[in-house]
């Protein structure tokens, strides 16, 4: 499976490009929207962020990215990550989204945020490793770390995931649907 986090959902080269990448189905996969909710007091556009998020919701798979800080700014640097959490989710769903997955931006977990991920009934992504389990499906390889196990015989369970901005990089623009299309011939889809 493959996830990518949409970190800059205003930006509109960043989001063009993503929207693009979620239409075409690289390698047949239906990637999920990993999306950050828009940070009001850095100023992002409600409106603009809604109607983006409920096109990705649409063409496919969603989930919540929740930044703790800032939106350059992933993990905690106080307050409550849990409360955030539960916050983040039910403003979406109170915008009529229906995040099914979570992942904890700059990869920050920890008991309480756990808790209230199962409590919302969203598939927690943010353990590095291992394979899936209820409620839990892990996000095992970065796009280095996919090209590297494509080298190899794959392992059970892969699941890969990118950045939106990694589509404004040149390279990695290619790199991306390549490595998609390649993991695509050679997995069973789950
Ligand atoms: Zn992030």
């Amino acid at each position: 499976m493959v996830s990518c986090h949409v970190e800059r959902p205003l930006d509109d080269d960043a989001w063009s490009r993503f929207e693009r990448l979620q239409q075409r189905r690289p390698g047949g996969f239906a990637v999920i929207a990993l999306v950050r909710p828009p940070d009001e007091a850095h100023g992002e556009d409600e409106a603009r962020w809604l109607e983006r998020a409920r096109a990705a919701a649409a063409r496919g798979p969603f989930g919540l990215h929740t930044h703790w800080t800032s939106p350059t700014h992933a993990r905690p640097t106080g307050g409550d990550p849990a409360a955030r959490v539960r916050r983040d989710a039910e403003w979406m769903r109170e915008r009529g989204l229906d995040p099914r997955y979570f992942c904890g931006g700059g990869w920050y977990t920890d008991e309480a945020v756990r808790a209230v991920v199962a409590e919302l009934d969203l598939v927690d992504c943010t353990p590095r490793v291992g394979e899936p389990s209820p409620g839990m499906l892990p996000t095992t390889h970065s796009l280095g770390a996919l090209a590297r196990a494509l080298a190899r015989p794959l392992p059970r369970y892969v699941h890969a995931y990118f950045h939106d901005y990694d589509l404004l990089d040149v390279r990695r623009r290619y790199a991306v649907p390549v490595a998609l299309a390649v993991l695509g011939r050679r997995a069973v889809k789950i």
